[in-house]
């Protein structure tokens, strides 16, 4: 935790009222302006709860890994059901004081949490690089002020949630069980804590195995931030962890991002508890060429889709369909580009593809593209020389598949592409539908009639046309189908974190 305390500015609960008298905040406001200058990370991290890191009662540990080096960063806490029901009572006992604060008063809070976040934005990108792969340019231009402006956002909306759900009165559901992927952790923890906070819960928060570090990070800002105890609870642990927290009974409401496998589960366990949920699951998105699209922006946009961290990302465009008359070009054009991309150091600014998050990820990656192979599908691979140390996989397309294939049907989740051509917009629609998930989707034509009929037709929660892997935290994301159930973002992820009433 941060130990410089050089700048006090007022507590925003003291200096405006509105706050219990036992609800103080704990710890000053205290940036650490060296922060920004280095990735500091513990040699071992204990579970945040109420406000403080402690020991897990079994004090049993497990090691994060730099997934581009194979060494271990640090030992995290591994939390069993007797730290999960520490971690709700904390949560528990801050609800009703953090819910009778101001409401303005909380927003302020979600604004000091932003602000640090983009001062240390720094510390932030470089670890979230070094504990889950990603390149630097990644997590420095995309992971970290995403995290930052959901912040922003829901901060605003604090105050004004009479205006968000007119003639109704919102009040907040309890204490929030968060459950997240290793994919975005930052950006994921950040998209669950602010609407939470915003409308008045309080949260216990378990992101995931190979990348707790940004999360405990959060967990030391929050307390720079002087958020008050329990307000936010960070514990660390895999899948028993998250287990123990979904069927915890003081928690009023899971939201889990994560695989439609672990959702499943998650859905029978809650069903007829009168627990809240939402399920941020897997995806398989069509991302469509028509031939009157701008090919080269199209490449740009094809690569983006399927290469942005690794493809590791739930939305990636990792069903390519491009009409016959320009799938030859199009997949000249990609691979040409594919060998121009930067695989390694993800700490290097240059790196376009960095490592692979864990070996467990690179196994699943190998398994299915052999899969590719067998059944008959055509693989092209980028050459880019691969480090000798870490987990890596080269940019990988296919052609020549069918719809039966694994590699079309099944998420990948990792920088491999299955391309498909089509004739008729019909038969781009009925193929970008064939799929048990329904998350995302993507369109390239210069025709905008083309782009609202095809659009239209699509059963996919978030729809690109000519751009791909847009994001803003005023945009409700979300799926349909096996990709889960309820929004994150906008007014939509807004109304998850509510009960409305007359
Ligand atoms: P995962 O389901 O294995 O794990 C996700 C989280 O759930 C981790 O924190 C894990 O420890 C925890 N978990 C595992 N088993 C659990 C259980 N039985 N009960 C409760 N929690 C449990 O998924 P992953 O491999 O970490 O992430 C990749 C998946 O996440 C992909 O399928 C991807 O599409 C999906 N994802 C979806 C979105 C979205 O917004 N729709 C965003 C990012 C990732």
């Amino acid at each position: 935790m941060s130990a410089k305390k050089k700048t006090r500015p007022p507590n925003p609960a003291a200096a405006h009222g509105g706050a219990d008298d036992d609800f103080r905040l704990a710890e000053p406001y205290a940036p650490a302006p060296e922060a920004t200058d280095h990735a500091r990370i513990a040699p071992a991290y204990g579970l945040f709860i109420n406000g403080a890191f402690v020991s897990a009662a079994s004090g049993k540990r497990f090691a994060t890994v730099n997934p581009a080096t194979e060494e271990t960063l640090s030992e995290v806490a591994e939390a069993e059901p007797a730290d999960v029901d520490k971690a709700v009572a904390a949560a528990r006992k801050a609800f009703g004081p953090w819910n009778r604060l101001k409401a303005s008063e909380r927003g302020k809070y979600l604004f000091r949490i932003a602000r640090l976040l983009q001062e240390r934005a720094r510390e932030f990108a470089v670890i979230e690089s070094m504990d889950g792969g990603k390149p630097i340019r990644e997590s420095r231009d995309f992971d970290v002020p995403q995290a930052a402006a959901h912040f922003f956002y829901h901060g605003g909306w604090a105050d004004k949630l009479e205006y968000a759900f007119p003639g109704r009165k919102a009040s907040p559901v309890g204490v929030a069980g968060q459950i997240i992927p290793w994919n975005f952790p930052l950006l994921m923890a950040a998209w669950k804590i602010a609407p939470a906070l915003a409308c008045g819960n309080t949260v216990v928060l378990k992101p995931a195995e190979s990348t707790p570090l940004t999360a405990l990070k959060l967990a030391e800002l929050t307390a720079d931030a002087g958020l008050p105890p329990g307000v936010v609870n960070i514990i660390t642990g895999a899948g028993e962890t998250g287990s123990a927290l979904v069927n915890h009974p003081g928690i009023d409401k899971i939201a889990f991002t994560g695989s439609t496998e672990v959702g499943k589960q998650i859905q029978r366990a809650v069903a007829a508890t009168g627990k809240r949920h939402t399920l941020e699951l897997g995806g398989k998105a069509a991302h469509i060429i028509f031939e009157d699209a701008p090919l080269d922006q199209a490449v740009e946009g094809i690569v983006n889709g399927i290469f942005f961290n690794q493809g590791h990302v739930c939305c990636a465009g990792s069903r390519l369909l491009v009409q016959e008359g320009v799938a030859g070009t199009v997949v000249a054009k990609l691979r040409r580009r594919m060998e121009t991309l930067v695989l390694g150091d993800p700490l290097d600014k240059n790196t376009d593809i960095g490592a692979i998050n864990s070996r467990a990820q690179l196994e699943r990656i190998e398994a299915l593209v052999r899969a590719g192979v067998e059944e008959g599908a055509r693989i092209h691979q980028s050459g880019q020389k691969l480090p000798e140390k870490g987990y890596w996989f080269r940019p990988t397309i296919f052609t020549e598949t069918a719809q039966s294939h694994r590699i079309t049907r099944e998420e990948i989740f990792g920088p491999v592409l299955s391309i498909m051509t089509f004739r008729t917009p019909d038969e781009a629609i009925e193929k970008a539908n064939n799929t048990p998930y329904g998350l995302s989707g993507g369109v390239w034509t210069d025709k905008g009639a083309k782009i609202f009929g095809v659009t239209g037709a699509l059963r996919a929660g978030v729809l690109w046309a000519n751009t791909f892997n847009k994001f803003d935290p005023t945009s409700p994301f979300g799926g349909y189908k096996e990709s889960g159930l309820g929004r994150e973002g906008g007014l939509h992820g807004l109304a998850a974190y509510v009960n409305l009433s007359r």
